[in-house]
């Protein structure tokens, strides 16, 4: 479909934003739905412009990446309550000048976990103290999972776990004790320093799910070792989909192309 007066406009902000895939997946899924919208990769320094210009242009929607998922929060007229809690938002539904801020990362980690086991009553382990544990942690808790976290730096864990409130492990002893899935959240693995993995190859004996949300390399050594021990596995490509999937339904309100939107990833990942 053509760009026309009847286009509507959706759009990620950030900084930068040329890498982003988003413009990608959401035009091969506005297109395959046959939906007169397009989506475009914003540069934004100054955030409060932009908020002021998404709604002064009538722009439909937005994702938000680093740097401005914390900033965008003081802008918006409403914030979804588990946004609210996670203290980030990545997604903008815009209606009638009135913005919402929502936070699909959650919402995609926990569908891409859920396809491997259900997640109410199960114990999780997440691996990383940084923005995407926070979104992991509060989302898995919010489906009833029991979660642990494990991290290396102690005071910035312990102060996230305090936030959640669970319990907290070095790093170290992560894989010691049995638990139904462990996800990756922290960066060890991705490239270049691909021969890293957070955890030690003994851990996989008691661990039957592993998450990496890593995705560049989308075999990370974790995913590797964790196949070869025979665990089932779920790689970052699943919650980078799922995030996308939850957004294009937030805006459309329709069932999103799955299939379409994973091949766009594959595409580069795969
Ligand atoms: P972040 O906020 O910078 O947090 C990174 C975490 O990794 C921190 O907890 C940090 O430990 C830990 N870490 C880094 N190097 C480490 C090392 N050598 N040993 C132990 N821990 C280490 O990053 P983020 O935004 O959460 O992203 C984390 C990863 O997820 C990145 O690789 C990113 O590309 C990926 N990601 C994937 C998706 C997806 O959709 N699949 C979405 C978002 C992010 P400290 O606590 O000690 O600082």
């Amino acid at each position: 479909m053509g760009i026309d007066g009847a286009t509507e406009l959706y759009g990620i902000i950030g900084n930068p934003v040329a890498h982003s895939l988003s413009p990608a997946m959401h035009n091969a899924a506005f297109q395959a739905l046959g939906l007169n919208k397009v989506y475009v990769a914003f540069p934004v320094a100054d955030v409060a412009g932009a908020m002021t210009g998404l709604r002064a242009l009538g722009v439909k929607g937005a994702s938000v990446t680093i740097p401005h998922k914390q900033a965008v929060i003081p802008f918006l007229d409403a914030i979804d309550p588990v946004a609210a809690r996670i203290g980030a938002v990545n997604t903008l539904v815009v209606e009638e000048g009135i913005i919402r801020g929502l936070n699909t990362d959650w919402v995609g980690a926990n569908r891409a976990l859920a396809e491997a086991l259900p997640l109410a009553g199960k114990t999780i382990l997440v691996l990383g103290a940084g923005g995407s544990a926070r979104a992991i942690g509060f989302g898995l808790l919010e489906e009833g999972a029991r979660v642990l976290l494990a991290s290396r730096t102690p005071e910035k864990g312990r102060k996230l776990a305090s936030e959640l409130g669970i319990d907290w492990l070095p790093l170290a002893e992560a894989g010691r004790n049995p638990v139904d899935a462990v996800v990756n959240a922290t960066s060890v693995g991705m490239a270049p320093a691909v021969d890293a993995s957070p955890l030690p190859q003994a851990a996989f004996q008691k661990v039957p799910v592993v998450m990496d949300i890593v995705y560049s390399p989308l075999t990370t050594r974790l995913l590797r070792e964790a196949r070869e021990a025979g665990c089932q596995t779920v790689d970052g490509l699943a919650m980078l989909l799922y995030q996308g999937v939850a957004q294009f339904e937030a805006w459309t309100g329709l069932a999103a192309p799955v299939d379409v939107m994973r091949e766009v990833l594959m595409k580069r990942f795969g």
